[in-house]
This record gives structure tokens, C-alpha cells and sequence, in this order.
């Protein structure tokens, strides 16, 4: 049984709105994708997760979303690892009814984080966004951290201080994903670049989580978006 304390999703939605950049990104990278929308929104290869009580509030709202079912991406070759392998167990996964028909106010929280989740050191301090490297070569946004609205970063940032105030364990999760990625990233030899809470732009050493302050010409560029 959950026996998290609410999250009202009625008020944190819409203090999670503001579009991660002025320009629309999907425009961007629907053009490399092979089913021509947006990659975070191809259930193919992003499938959206929500707490069970988001779900809930979801399902009386707003007709938007169904639970995902394995069969819902047709692609054999993506059909890569079960995604229910990894999942927490306050989470469900789910389908929408794709980008043609997307209500922006119902929107996950997962929807309006992507491509980023919340940097937490291993001393467990939640520093900043860091970005969902798996996608490095598909998000458009990822080659052009600079496009990120510093209003986008505030509202990430309040609304997970908001949510781990509530639920410490969700700190946990997030600060083994950090924790993955470090391990990525220092087999790579390679800095991760944070969007700190501070609103300066870092890379950080995945070994020490030293942090060096950095300018966005210093963050890589990946796939197609090396030349654009
Ligand atoms: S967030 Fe990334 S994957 Fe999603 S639409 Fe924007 S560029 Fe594409
Ligand atoms: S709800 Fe909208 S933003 Fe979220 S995956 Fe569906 S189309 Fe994309």
C-alpha cells in the first residue's frame, strides 16, 4: 500500500509549465526520428512513467493517458530491456495518445522534466538538472543546453524540493540514477554538465563531484546536432 503523503498534482502542474525553451524543440528532432514526431514523445523510445497518485489525479481529469502495454511500440529492434524491470514501486507506466493530441495541462511530471532529472551528489545534495545521457544522440535539447528557459530550471528545481520535502525515498531514487550516471560517465573519462541550482552552468568530475564552472560552448554537441 502507498503510504506516501499527497502530492497535489492540481498545483504543482501548473507551477511545472513553463516550456523548456522558447523555440519548439520537437520540430527539431521529429526530423531524425523515423516515425516523424518528437523522440520523447514516441512511445518507442521514451515511455512516460507517474506516481501512482499522479495516475490517479490523471484518470479523473483527463482522457489523455491509458496504463502502457507491452505491445504498444511495434518496433522489434527497440524492444530492448522490459521497462517494468527498473521500475519503482510507487510508479506506473503509461501511454498517451500522441503528440498530435498532447493536453499540455495534463502532462506528466516525467513529460515536463525530459530530457533532465535532479542531480543528487553522493553526499545526497540535489544540485541541479543533469540530463538523461541515454538520449544524447536523439534530444535536441541536450546539444543546446543554452536554449534552457532560466525560468524552465527555476520551476524543475521548486518542484523537486517540493516533492523530496514530501517523499525523502523519491531523493533516493534520483540519487541512484546520479549515481549511474557517474559510474557512466567516469568509465567514459567524461564531465557531467549540470544546470545548477544557482543558475550557473557547471561540469562536473564524476569521480569527486567537483564541479567546475563552465560556459555552454563548453558542453558537447551530439549525432546530428554536431552541425546545427
Ligand atoms: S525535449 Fe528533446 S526529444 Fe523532446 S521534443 Fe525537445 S528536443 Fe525533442
Ligand atoms: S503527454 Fe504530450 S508531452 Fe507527454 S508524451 Fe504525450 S504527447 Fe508527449
Amino acid at each position: 500500500m502507498n503510504k506516501q503523503p499527497p502530492l497535489d498534482f492540481e498545483i504543482l502542474y501548473p507551477r511545472f509549465n513553463t516550456p523548456i525553451t522558447d523555440l519548439d524543440c520537437g520540430q527539431k528532432c521529429a526530423i531524425h526520428n523515423s516515425h516523424g514526431v518528437p523522440f520523447c514523445c514516441d512511445i518507442c523510445h521514451a515511455i512516460p512513467a507517474a506516481y501512482q497518485s499522479e495516475w490517479k489525479f490523471l484518470r479523473q481529469n483527463t482522457n489523455l493517458w491509458r496504463e502502457w502495454e507491452s505491445t504498444d511500440c511495434n518496433d522489434v529492434e527497440l524492444d530492448a530491456n522490459n521497462p517494468l524491470s527498473d521500475l519503482p514501486d510507487n510508479m506506473i507506466l503509461l501511454t498517451c495518445q500522441g503528440a498530435s493530441l498532447c493536453q499540455r495541462p495534463y502532462r506528466a511530471l516525467s513529460c515536463r522534466q525530459f530530457p533532465f532529472f535532479p542531480y543528487v551528489t553522493e553526499d545526497f545534495r540535489f544540485i541541479g538538472l543533469a540530463y538523461e545521457w541515454q538520449f544524447e544522440n536523439e534530444c535536441w535539447i541536450i546539444s543546446h543546453l543554452e536554449q534552457v528557459a532560466s525560468t524552465y530550471r527555476y520551476e524543475f528545481i521548486q518542484t523537486f524540493d517540493k516533492t523530496f520535502n514530501l517523499w525523502p525515498e523519491e531523493m533516493e531514487n534520483y540519487a541512484n540514477k546520479s549515481e549511474e550516471m557517474r559510474s557512466v560517465f567516469s568509465e567514459k573519462k567524461r564531465r557531467i554538465p549540470i544546470l545548477h541550482r544557482n543558475g550557473k552552468n557547471y561540469l562536473l568530475n564524476p569521480l569527486n563531484d567537483h564541479i567546475r564552472i563552465t560556459t555552454f560552448s563548453q558542453y558537447q554537441k551530439f549525432g546530428p546536432y554536431q552541425i546545427y
